[in-house]
């Protein structure tokens, strides 16, 4: 079937054509790990999780590689180290383990590639020298820049006027630039600063180049799909694209150019840490929400379009979530079951919404193996015990632990386990099958089910 995605770059739903349908390649912008993500910063991960899902479906499981970065070097990770008295380590480490239990709770697999910037210095180095040598990037002092106006294309993602690229950008007048949207590839780092030695002096990279280093060293020049958060895409992904053609003689560095839309909360505001107006996926599932819930949720609007996280948008899914569990059960189906219309819906432009009207059709109609098969394909009905849902829906709580105390500490355990602290998942899972409920660890993420 053929997949139409859109494209930032055209402005328009383009026909996707990979350069190698044996090898579809996809990079998303990872998280910088220096404090803990919100549900807002889940949204490109669960929308490009099912991205991947899809392209598996299409072009075959093994035939996709999938790269979502960690960022850990970065001013804001060194500034938390400093506070906190710790290598800058102590910090990644944590929150990196804290974004992948998070992730993990809302059914996101794991990427084929989780390249992390402090392990990709030299192709950085590499990039950068091979910038300068092209005439693209100069050194002054001990800090390297991107010569933008070297570069014809530009402005070709965001389509700016220069002086709205130059009050977004919120440049920084600096004595060591030469022009005012130049960017930092490299600058130096004082002794107890993190930092490698460089041709320019001992040193950190600049943001943008990890990724366009990253990309190049993990996946290729041209990559097919390179998606990230609407944010992103002014001034991150107009300087990565702006390095990777200037250092790979004009090829391009993706041809399809993916954003989400923001999520917001309290009105129109995005959700954002600045602003104080956060909710994380742990505080989430304390709250008795499911992490399938959360999942649906966040796919209930169509990814570019914003989506206002509210109690009544998770009521609301719960109960479409039900629905499905109560004509899907759990199990095995029958994979022969003709799911074309709801894989269709996905192929325009990942249409989640109308992706999820068909499999609200599936459940009426009863299609059972339809409705597994579709689920599964998005990632849900898998992970989740059906006992669950129909539970929370007729509000029996059992005598003893309650729905929302079991999730909890389930989540807890999950949490446990993805910072290795075993001794706490197994204290955590005894006092759960003290209580009868039978936590069970599957590929596809934890379940659980009274016993
Ligand atoms: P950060 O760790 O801040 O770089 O953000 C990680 C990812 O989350 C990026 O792709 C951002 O664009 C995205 N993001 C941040 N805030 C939101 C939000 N409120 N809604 C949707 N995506 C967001
Ligand atoms: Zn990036």
């Amino acid at each position: 079937m053929t997949i139409r995605l859109y494209n930032t770059m055209t402005r328009q739903k383009d026909i996707l054509a990979p350069i190698n349908p044996e090898r579809v390649t996809l990079y998303v912008c990872g998280p910088t790990v220096y404090g803990r993500a919100h549900i807002g910063n889940f949204r490109p991960a669960v929308v490009f999780d099912v991205l991947q899902r899809l392209l598996r479906h299409s072009y075959g499981a093994g035939n996709v590689v999938y790269a979502r970065n960690i960022t850990d070097i970065d001013d804001k990770i060194m500034d938390q180290a400093r506070a906190e008295g710790v290598a800058i380590d102590v910090i990644t480490r944590r929150f990196e383990d804290f974004y992948l239990a998070d992730a993990a709770a809302l059914g996101v697999m794991a990427p084929d590639l989780a390249p992390h910037a402090t392990t990709s210095i030299p192709a950085m180095i590499a990039m950068i020298a091979a910038l300068i040598a092209k005439g693209h990037a100069y050194a002054e002092g001990d800090h390297v820049l991107f010569d933008v106006p070297s570069h014809a294309g530009y402005g070709a993602l965001s389509r700016r006027p220069l002086d709205e690229m130059i009050a977004g950008a919120r440049v920084e007048v600096a004595p060591y630039k030469r022009g005012p949207m130049d960017f930092v590839l490299w600058k130096p780092s004082s002794p107890e600063q993190a930092g490698w030695d460089s041709p320019w002096g001992r040193g950190r990279p600049g943001w943008h180049i990890e990724c366009s280093a990253m990309i190049a060293e993990a996946l290729g020049t041209t990559i097919d799909i390179h998606g990230g958060g609407i944010d992103l895409s002014f001034p991150h992904h107009e300087n990565e694209c702006a390095q990777s053609a200037c250092a790979h003689d004009g090829a391009p560095l993706a041809n399809i150019w993916m954003h989400n839309g923001f999520l917001n909360m309290g009105g129109a505001d995005k959700m954002s840490k600045s602003l104080g107006n956060v909710v994380n996926v742990p505080d989430l599932l304390a709250q008795g929400w499911h992490g399938e819930v959360l999942r649906l949720a966040l796919l209930s609007a169509h990814y570019r379009q914003p989506l206002e996280w509210t109690d009544e948008v998770l009521r609301q899914t719960r109960n479409v979530l039900n629905r499905w569990y109560r004509t899907a059960g759990d199990g095995a189906w029958d994979e022969s079951a003709d799911i074309s219309a709801f894989v269709e819906a996905l192929s325009d432009d990942l249409n989640t919404p109308a992706a999820i009207a068909v499999m609200g059709g599936y459940a009426k109609d009863r299609n059972r193996d339809a409705l597994l098969k579709a689920g599964n394909l998005l990632g849900l009905l898998g992970t989740a015990s059906a006992d669950w849902f129909q539970g929370e829906d007729q509000a029996p709580a059992a005598a003893g632990l309650g729905l929302r105390e079991i999730d909890a500490l389930v989540a807890a355990r999950i949490a446990a386990r993805a910072a290795k602290d075993f001794a706490e998942s197994d204290r955590i899972r005894d006092a759960l099958a003290a209580h009868g409920i039978i936590v069970e660890d599957r590929p596809g993420g934890t379940s659980w089910r009274r016993g």
